[in-house]
């Protein structure tokens, strides 16, 4: 299982200068930072620091490469990123896809931009173990280099976040059903106690109050504190009707109220 930082962004020949530092700001926004050059026009270059605004410490940390090879160097996935049809059958994905894909993968992975003139040559393309397209407009479909990488990012950005809540949600102890069918138990009991629920009612409403607590997806601690509360509440309940039983006079007998 990935983290945002396993994943690299790989800018082949990039020609101007401004896309390198507006990438660089694209992928800080969204969480990444390992950005890769390969053969780029101009760099370093005042408008790529211009553009990259606060994201600056990216370009200083960018890694600088004579060939793609080495800027693929030591990953398991390349996602290679066109807006183009080829015509050799290579596996295409959308961005969400390719983002889960890629935090899925148990190696580094890399994630390739080509050139604003002509996109990714042959000889990258081949190199990808799938492709990535940006669903478009019919009429036009290539995107600013930097836009492309800002989606690309932003998606990987909502699949990391989306991969921390479902882990958040696994370490979470979560009620198992007895303790919840107790729970259900109890609830009707305190409901009718108090005379909230009239009998013709309660089937309906049991079902209702079923749903919502089965929403909550309720822990442990949390499923204690509510049970607290109805134990309460009967007991409460319990001294209204009988009121010589009244919980404060047993537990001070010296009262004279
Ligand atoms: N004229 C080129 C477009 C290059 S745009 C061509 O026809 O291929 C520069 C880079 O931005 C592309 O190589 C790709 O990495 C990215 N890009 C632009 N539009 C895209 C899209 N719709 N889907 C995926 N990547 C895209």
């Amino acid at each position: 299982m990935n983290t945002l930082a396993d994943i690299r962004i790989v800018l082949d020949h990039t020609s101007h200068p401004g896309n390198i530092g507006a990438a660089a700001r694209a992928m800080k926004t969204m969480g990444l930072v390992d950005l890769h050059l390969v053969e780029p026009g101009s760099f370093p270059n005042a408008q790529a620091t211009a553009l990259a605004s606060s994201a600056d410490d990216l370009l200083d940390r960018a890694r600088i490469h004579s060939t793609l090879s080495q800027a693929l160097e030591g990953c398991t996935l390349v996602l290679g990123t066109s807006a183009r049809r080829r015509s050799v059958a290579q596996e295409r994905l959308e961005p969400r896809q390719a983002a889960n894909r890629a935090l899925a993968e148990p190696g580094q992975v890399a994630i390739v931009f080509g050139c604003e003139k002509s996109g990714l040559d042959n000889a990258a393309l081949d190199r990808c173990h799938a492709l990535v397209s940006i669903p478009t407009g019919v009429d036009y479909m290539s995107l600013n280099l930097s836009q492309a990488v800002q989606v690309l990012c932003y998606e990987l950005h909502l699949a990391a976040r989306d991969a921390r809540s479902t882990h958040a949600e696994e370490v979470r102890a979560l009620a198992t059903a007895e303790r919840m069918e107790v729970f259900f138990e109890r609830l009707e009991r305190t409901l009718a106690a108090v005379g909230f629920s009239t009998p013709g009612q309660t089937e309906t409403l049991h079902r209702r109050m079923r749903r919502l607590f089965q929403r909550a997806r309720l822990d442990d601690d949390e499923l204690n504190m509510l049970n607290g509360m109805l134990s309460r509440t009967l007991k409460l309940a319990a001294s209204h009707d009988h009121p010589q039983t009244r919980p404060h006079e047993q537990q001070d007998p010296q009262s004279d109220g």
